[in-house]
């Protein structure tokens, strides 16, 4: 039987949506009936803008990227709550949520905010996210998305486009640049073993043996998840061959050659060259014709990292940068990062669609192989995930919203303003910039001449400069990474936001001289 129940539709008072009509809501519709179904949609949409509420309210009255709060206050306010006693309505859960959440989380869109490449997001995305939980298709299966798999697809043919992988490209989205670069390795292993298989030679070896002999060659610049990717793919860190950069910390060519030459001599097999498009340090992009050359020269296979530099594909200024791209067999990228997704967004592609071949697994129950339903578009057979979400929406709605030009533009803002900051430090005394920025990262230490007109020693900066980043960040006025260069310890700048201004990272510096300073005053009077 259906109850007639048009009365709640209508929301039983005009206020606009927020706290109070969210709990007016609540007390209508009885506490105990939580689930998203037709009746109970007014409940959704005036619980959901709570939330939204809060969060919007929050980042009104934020005005610095953190409070600097420490994990065992955090540890113990959220210990305090008492996970069995539900608390009486959303407006409560919010208010308790300010305490152990929201107060204190880190704000991506505050301009003083400069550490990692997670981002500030476009709000169409964020109208996605909403939309794709809601739905709550999982791309699967055809029969869990339906339309979510043919917008997935339609995204994935055209991120493949602009990349120029060619007509034969596919690729499916995944759950960040780590997953795209372990399942590319993962594809390029199993091609490399097929391709071994073939050679008579190898007849009656066993899998381990065949993957012993297996070799990934990336930058000593690249990303650690190749060195986790092979660990996981059974091959061990010490299957991957780091190769030396140039001064601009790009893989160098000859020194990649001499690598593979080397290999090959050693009667090893070169299964894949990984170049980075945007290192994570100094947003590097290697030479990536030179080094196609070289991986089909050898018959490996051609992976391209661009988690951070995949943004400069929509470009309008420096899409050159990734001029080559189009020679790769597979390329990795961050939709949750230079395109301002919130996360999770990455997709991984491939040149050759059946490549996708080597992670397809038939079950019975899911994806049956068999003739009478090969046309059904099952996504499950192109990921290494199952359940999956409808990531691809966010994107799509901020193609649809902003168009792919804005979201360059976006990048463009923060990659010119990168290049500011450069010229910035290059001329302050106080500060060493380890190398000229090349996309929106910059890499530097404080390092200020003394008193007695000597400079910091290495030693001495090695130990401020992370201290250094240590005391700004607990005191919440901004955020910055550190990395290593050469041993030796630096603060980082990663440049996202392009409402930040010159002004704004120019205090940035002015607080990291002053906190160094004070750091080493305290130190000489110790
Ligand atoms: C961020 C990054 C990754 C890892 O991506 P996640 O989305 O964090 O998993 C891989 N490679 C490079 C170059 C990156 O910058």
């Amino acid at each position: 039987m259906r109850v007639d129940n048009s009365t709640s539709h209508n929301p039983p008072h005009q206020d606009p949506p927020g706290q109070d009509f969210g709990s007016r809501v609540e007390l209508a519709l009885g506490a105990t009936n939580h689930l998203f179904n037709a009746r109970n949609s007014p409940r959704y949409v005036a619980q959901v803008l709570q939330g939204v509420t809060a969060v919007a309210t929050k980042l009104e009255r934020t005005t610095r990227p953190f409070t600097g709060v420490g994990p065992s206050e955090m540890k113990a306010r959220v210990g305090a709550v008492d996970l069995d006693t539900p608390l009486p309505d959303t407006a409560a859960v919010l208010q308790e949520l300010e305490e152990v959440y929201l107060r204190d989380a880190v704000y991506f869109h505050d301009p003083k905010y400069a550490a990692h490449l997670n981002c500030p997001v476009v709000i169409p995305a964020l109208v996605g996210e909403a939309v794709l939980s809601a739905v709550n298709s999982s791309l699967d299966t055809w029969d869990q998305s339906a339309g979510a798999t043919m917008i997935e697809r339609r995204l994935i043919d055209w991120a493949a486009g602009r990349l120029g992988l060619g007509a034969g490209a596919d690729g499916v989205f995944t759950s960040g640049g780590s997953q795209s670069n372990l399942q590319g390795l993962l594809i390029a292993r199993n091609h490399a073993v097929a391709g071994l298989r073939r050679d008579p030679a190898n007849h009656g070896l066993r899998l381990p043996a065949l993957l012993d002999t297996l070799r990934i060659f990336t930058s000593q610049d690249g990303h650690f998840s190749v060195q986790k990717s092979a660990s996981m793919l059974g091959l061990g860190y010490d299957a991957v061959v780091t190769v030396p950069c140039t001064d601009n910390h790009r893989m160098d060519p000859a020194a990649l050659a001499a690598a593979m030459a080397e290999a090959h001599d050693a009667g090893l097999t070169a299964m894949a060259v990984v170049a980075t498009a945007g290192t994570t340090d100094f947003g590097a992009v290697d030479p990536l014709a030179d080094l196609a050359a070289l991986a089909r020269a050898y018959g490996a296979w051609f992976h391209v990292d661009a988690a951070y530099g995949g943004g400069l594909m929509v470009s309008g200024r420096y899409r050159h940068l990734l001029d080559g791209i189009g020679l790769a067999d597979s390329v990795t990228v961050d939709f949750h990062k230079t395109f301002f997704q919130p996360v999770s967004s990455s997709a991984l592609l491939v040149r050759d669609a059946a490549m996708l071949r080597h992670i397809t697994y038939y079950a019975d129950y899911l994806n049956p192989e068999s003739a009478a339903l090969a046309d059904i578009p099952n996504q499950v057979d192109k990921s290494i995930q199952t359940t999956r979400r409808f990531d691809a929406l966010k994107l799509w709605m901020t193609l649809r919203i902003m168009g792919a030009d804005a979201v360059g533009a976006l990048f463009d803002e923060a990659i010119d303003l990168a290049a500011r900051v450069g010229t910035l430090l290059d001329s302050d005394d106080d500060f060493e910039l380890a190398a000229p920025p090349q996309l929106s990262t910059l890499v530097f230490r404080y390092r200020p001449v003394l008193g007695t007109g000597a400079r910091l020693s290495d030693e001495e900066a090695d130990a401020l400069n992370p201290a250094i980043r240590a005391a700004v960040f607990a005191s919440g006025n901004a955020v910055v990474a550190g990395t290593t260069v050469a041993g030796r310890h630096y603060l980082k700048f990663t440049l996202l936001n392009a409402e930040a201004t010159l002004e704004d990272i120019a205090q940035i510096i002015n607080l990291l001289r002053s906190t160094g300073a004070d750091l080493l005053a305290k130190a000489a009077t110790a």
